[in-house]
């Protein structure tokens, strides 16, 4: 069978790996870019030596043994705790809001037990009703902590105001009565040693697997191929007959310095008046390392516009409505399967792309040996 895979990141990687090893095929694998990994390429920066998160800072997470085994496979995972903090109006503060947060953000020394009811009596009991993000928001913390830490961070980062948003975002209570900081609840954590990039080269190394970078797959191309498994975003594989899909897209200003510039891998900055979202020092996601340099990235938010890289899916409802449209068309094709992020338009991290795409592999190869029609999409579209 002649494959094409386009898209070099994770979930075209897995697939490339898992298809090389369960048939008889050759597969290309088609990436625009000049390197492999998609949005979690990793390079060392030349000037410092350090290993810089070409597209914002990653770092690695799951609860799923079997995810957790399988990259563990391909390199070498350094322990690494994500523990945020928020420059916000009032002062700096520990991230997700926490027992500390509490306690230092109102100048007590609450239990859990006694802060649950404090901050039950600081909810605003009013809203009984809550239709928009900004309600939600101010009924489960009140309007101090809605101000200081959801208000100007959210309209940065997505480009419209909490009131503007439906409460659905924020169905639970987005607080910790205890003083866990650890920024994800999974139960492996790390940062790979060579980087994500060196896991994805693994990934791709076989005899029947050729890459081909800085090459745009086109739609016209399905022909020359036995089946495609495409990766990138599905408005744009439809020549977006029904519109462009919203997304926000980040930039990052790049700052080089001496020494230590943060003190810690990332900082949000929560008030609107501070142009960026966050700051992240890459640095301090390889403490093993040592650099006397230092990068520092100032990183903004923006609506994609044609030539920006598509990063955050807004999914607002006409969004909804029109990846409803292009899920029709895709269902219709016979030798075209769409994988990962950009293709099925949902955030996804890395070790739900992975999942998926060793799941997706099974299940494709399981319809293709048995003569079954073969899945056009995962299991959870
Ligand atoms: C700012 C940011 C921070 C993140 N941080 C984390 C984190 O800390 N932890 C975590 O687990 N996850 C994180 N993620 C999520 C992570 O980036 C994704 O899970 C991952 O990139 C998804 O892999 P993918 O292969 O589906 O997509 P991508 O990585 O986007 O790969 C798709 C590839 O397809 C290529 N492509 C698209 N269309 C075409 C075409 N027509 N022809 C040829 N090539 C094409 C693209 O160039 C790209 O290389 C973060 C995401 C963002 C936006």
């Amino acid at each position: 069978m002649k494959i094409a895979i386009v898209g070099s990141g994770f979930s075209g990687a897995v697939l490339a790996h898992k298809l090389s090893r369960g048939m008889d095929c050759s597969i290309t694998v088609f990436d625009e870019r000049h390197h492999v990994a998609g949005n979690c390429h990793t390079e060392r920066d030349v000037a410092t030596g350090i290993m810089e998160h070409k597209y914002g800072p990653h770092i690695f997470h799951t609860s799923n043994r079997k995810v957790w085994d399988f990259v563990n496979e391909f390199t070498k995972f350094h322990p690494c705790v994500n523990r945020v903090k928020a420059v916000t109006p009032r002062g700096l503060f520990t991230l997700p809001i926490n027992l500390l947060t509490i306690n230092q953000f109102f100048g007590k020394s609450l239990r859990p037990a006694e802060a649950k009811v404090f901050i039950e009596t600081i909810g605003d009991k009013s809203i009984t009703n809550p239709q928009s993000f900004e309600d939600q928001a101010l009924r489960f913390v009140g309007r101090e902590m809605y101000e200081n830490f959801f208000l100007g961070y959210t309209i940065k980062q997505w480009g419209v105001h909490p009131r503007d948003l439906p409460a659905s975002i924020l169905q639970r209570l987005p607080i910790r009565f205890n003083y866990d900081d650890n920024y994800y609840n999974s139960i492996y954590q790390g940062i790979p040693e060579e980087g994500y990039t060196a896991i994805v080269e693994r990934l791709l190394k076989h005899p029947r697997v050729e890459l081909k970078l800085n090459t745009k797959f086109e739609r016209a191309g399905v022909s020359d191929f036995d089946h495609v498994f495409f990766t990138g975003p599905i408005d744009e594989f439809y020549g977006h007959v029904y519109g462009r899909l919203g997304y926000r897209t980040v930039y990052f200003e790049r700052h080089e310095d001496i020494g230590d510039y943060l003190g810690n891998p990332v900082i949000n900055y929560t008030a609107q008046e501070v142009p960026y979202t966050r700051v992240a020092e890459h640095k301090h996601f390889t403490p093993w390392e040592n650099h006397d340099k230092t990068l520092v990235f100032f990183e903004r938010s923006k609506f994609t516009e044609a030539g920006d890289i598509p990063y955050y899916p807004m999914r607002r409802e006409p969004d909804k409505a029109m990846l409803e449209q292009y899920l029709t068309l895709a269902r219709q094709e016979s030798k075209v399967s769409f994988i990962g992020r950009l293709a099925t338009y949902r955030y996804l991290d890395m070790h739900a792309v992975i999942a998926e795409a060793l799941d997706f592999s099974e299940a494709w190869l399981s319809a293709k040996s048995s003569g079954q029609k073969t899945p056009v999409f995962p299991a959870s579209i």
